[in-house]
């Protein structure tokens, strides 16, 4: 009877873990004896009383985490996650374990729980076992050599040669997708930048470098020796930029202030020299003048016997006086002439072409018209001097135009002489101006002018035996008419 209830509790025992075993939750439960003998197995009922292939690991205390173990099926070991515990049953120490065997559907519910993409159980480099995400496409062949589909994160589980291998990925598109994403604003962003920068460039130059051109081409006309050169630098609103121009702006006209009492001082200083030069010579002929008229005073008062040799005497030194003084004022009209004339045969229309070119060349508002005769004979002149005269004309033209407007140059030949008018579009010059034209040092263009511009030209035009008149031109402006004599036989 004991024995009998002893086998019947046997056989209840075996059959224990087939009746506990709950698919799709744990299908893998089986109890070892002291000895790892299986005494129950729900997942291989067959293997009753055989030595447990895993024996021994179960000895150690089980860990917090399942075991992967390859566990003996009817059809072979399969991989498998397990837990045990040791305890007693009656009244025999045992161990239970429980496990879930890794199939496709395990392995499914594992990665659905761990929220990844791709989760692969590989036993061997060739053979993994795959589930991944539903539409997602997993690469064939072997898993483990990498693929660009997915980021792979290989964790080694259990022991073995080789170890079994957890591999847990990562869909890559999404990540893709957030890089490209990035690499767009990226590039947006780069845009953006080198617009502004565009923009900010654009507001530089307008701000610093167009007023810095600006002052660099007036500085350089001022260096040229335009005096009137000034800069505005508007469109700057940067302060620095503006003082600049200020700056330049106060320099500029300090420079034509003293450039104009530069020229008044030696206007003043070379007129001081000649007047002291000529009172110094004046008074030393003068003194022995009056002695000999006193002498001569005397002698006739007192009615001297030898009046007649005293006043031969003190005439004769009168007239040494006198002609000292003529010798005088001859070697101050030497002293105030220009270099002797070297008069050559000169083409007039080629020489005033070369000079209104120099001279206009940089007013284009000034429209030059020219009316030359054919076939002009040439004159006898000295070329530089004759230049000086044209410069002369062209320069008062043009300035009383005020730069804007229409020079006419005229050339025809009259008896013996060649014909030079030179119009302007100005004011014209008023009569009492008229008069004192060739007078030197007349000027009405204050400090900016010297009033020796005519006098020069009227004193060269006369040394060379021609004429010079002033004239209305037909607009109401003036009109300049020299004749110079024509070289060859008739001049
Ligand atoms: P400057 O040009 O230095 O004043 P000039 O001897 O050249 O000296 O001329 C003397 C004056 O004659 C000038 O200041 C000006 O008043 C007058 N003048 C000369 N040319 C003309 C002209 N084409 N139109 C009007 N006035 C003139
Ligand atoms: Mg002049």
């Amino acid at each position: 009877g004991a024995r009998a209830h002893g086998a019947g509790r046997a056989a209840a025992r075996y059959l224990w873990s087939a009746g506990r075993l709950d698919p799709g939750r744990v299908d893998l439960l089986k109890v070892l004896d002291a000895d790892d003998l299986i005494l129950s197995s729900g997942h291989w009922p067959a293997s009753l009383g055989a030595l447990d292939p895993a024996a021994g690991r179960y000895r150690e205390p089980p860990g917090d985490r399942p075991l992967l173990v390859r566990e003996p099926t009817p059809r072979g070991a399969a991989p498998s996650l397990q837990r045990w515990a040791s305890g007693r049953w009656g009244g025999a120490a045992i161990t239970a374990v429980v496990g879930r065997f890794l199939d496709t559907g395990a392995l499914e519910e594992m990665r659905a729980r761990l929220a990844v993409d791709l989760l692969a159980l590989c036993t061997g480099p060739d053979s993994c076992l795959v589930t991944a995400r539903s539409g997602l496409q997993v690469p064939e062949g072997r898993l483990l050599d990498g693929t660009h589909l997915f980021a792979l994160r290989v964790l080694e589980v259990g022991s073995g040669d080789p170890a079994p291998t957890l591999v847990v990925g990562l869909d890559r598109g999404p990540i893709e997708q957030i890089r490209s994403g990035i690499r767009r604003r990226a590039v947006g962003i780069g845009a953006v930048i080198a617009l502004l920068a565009l923009g900010i460039g654009l507001l530089l130059s307008r701000g610093i470098v167009r007023p810095v051109e600006a002052l660099a081409t007036a500085s350089g006309r001022l260096a040229g020796g335009d005096l009137e050169a000034r800069t505005d630098g508007t469109g700057s609103r940067i302060t620095e930029v503006e003082e600049l121009v200020d700056a330049f702006n106060g320099m500029a006209g300090d420079i034509q202030r003293s450039q104009v009492r530069l020229v008044q001082a030696e206007r003043v200083a070379a007129w001081r020299e000649i007047a002291r030069g000529l009172a110094h010579e004046l008074k030393n002929p003068l003194t022995p003048i009056l002695g000999a008229m006193d002498v001569i005073r005397k002698a006739r008062r007192l009615d001297r016997p030898d009046f007649d040799d005293i006043l031969a005497e003190q005439a004769g030194a009168v007239v040494d006086e006198v002609m000292r003084l003529k010798k005088l004022s001859d070697s101050f009209a030497e002293f105030a002439r220009l270099p002797a004339p070297v008069p050559e045969p000169l083409d007039l229309a080629q020489l005033v072409d070369g000079a209104v070119a120099l001279y206009t060349g940089g007013d284009e508002a000034v429209q030059v018209e020219r009316c030359y005769a054919p076939a002009l004979p040439t004159v006898l002149a000295d070329r530089s001097q004759v230049q000086t005269v044209v410069t002369n004309l062209v320069k008062n033209a043009v300035e009383a135009m005020d730069h804007e407007g229409t020079l006419t140059l005229g050339l025809e030949a009259t008896d013996g002489a060649v014909e030079l008018r030179v119009e302007d579009t100005g004011p014209g010059i008023p009569p009492e101006v008229r008069e004192k034209l060739f007078t030197p040092y007349f000027t009405t263009k204050g400090s900016r002018g010297t009033g020796l511009g005519l006098a020069m030209t009227h004193r060269i035009v006369l040394e060379h035996g021609g004429s010079i008149e002033v004239d209305d031109a037909p607009g109401g402006g003036a009109a300049f008419v020299i004749r110079l004599p024509v070289s060859g036989p008739e001049g």
